[in-house]
């Protein structure tokens, strides 16, 4: 089975109501994505969810960034994967890299593999973000450095769980600095993570799990990226927050 194109969003810490209000009128201008082979999901602060569940178009899901590793109870500031569940939201973004890497955050493989188990037992779908910083590039460690997030996450899940997995190759250095990977760049590590799927998970699996690239995607360098074999979407910040966002949309038509 071909894989469908999928395109998230990540509005990040970002939104008003009035924003939101504004930019959902002008998603709400594009053709519907109902019957096309493409699959579009917002990931929106907690605090913004039902207000964008009700603005968004409804052939587009809703996501939020991040769950707490287990069950609720007395851990004050946090959302559990029931909760979300529970509010009518199918996605979590997880593991991205500002939550890996922000020093206020700091977030382990360990615990995010823990955050991603958690959240697929309880009935939500994952984006499951990798990706190497700019020194681990330039040291040569960008596949092991994928490879070891993926494992830790690897390592928690049964073969069925990843049928509700996207993963997305998020190298640090492209994330919201305007620096695109290239087409090559991306399909050179997409390539080596289906791979590692196929060896370490299964090669069925490694078939079907679609990987998302992200990092400065926008609407001129979407088709090309996108006409990659092994990308399979894209996970989308700052121009997701835009009108262009609609065209990214569409790239599904050049893969
Ligand atoms: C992201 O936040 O996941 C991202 C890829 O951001 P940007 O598109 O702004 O680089």
């Amino acid at each position: 089975m071909p894989r469908k194109f999928f395109v998230g969003g990540n509005w990040k810490c970002n939104g008003t109501r009035e924003s939101i209000a504004q930019i959902c009128q002008e998603f709400a201008k594009g053709p519907s994505t109902a019957d096309a082979e493409v699959e579009v999901v917002i990931g929106v602060p907690f605090i913004s969810v039902d207000y964008t569940r009700e603005k968004l178009r409804k052939d587009w899901a809703v996501a939020v960034q991040n769950c707490w590793v287990g069950k609720g109870g007395a851990f004050t500031g946090e959302v559990s994967a029931e909760m979300i569940k529970d509010a009518g939201v199918e996605w979590v973004i997880l593991g991205h890299s500002e939550r890996r890497h922000l020093p206020q955050l700091k977030e382990s493989d360990e615990t995010v593999a823990i955050k991603v188990a958690y959240a697929l037992e309880n009935g939500l779908k994952v984006m499951a973000c990798i990706g190497e910083l700019l020194e681990e590039r330039e040291a040569g460690k960008t596949q092991e450095v994928n490879e070891r997030q993926l494992a830790a996450i690897a390592a928690k899940l049964k073969e069925d769980d990843w049928k509700n997995v996207v993963i997305a190759y998020e190298p640090v250095w492209a994330i919201g600095t305007g620096k695109v990977a290239s087409p090559e760049q991306a399909q050179e590590v997409h390539e080596q993570v289906r791979a590692w799927v196929a060896k370490n998970v299964s090669p069925a699996v490694a078939a079907d799990v679609r990987i998302l690239y992200g990092g400065s995607v926008t609407a001129k360098n979407c088709k090309e990226l996108g006409g990659k074999p092994d990308v399979d979407g894209f996970l989308v910040g700052g121009a997701s927050l835009k009108p262009e966002f609609l065209d990214i949309v569409d790239a599904y038509k050049a893969n």
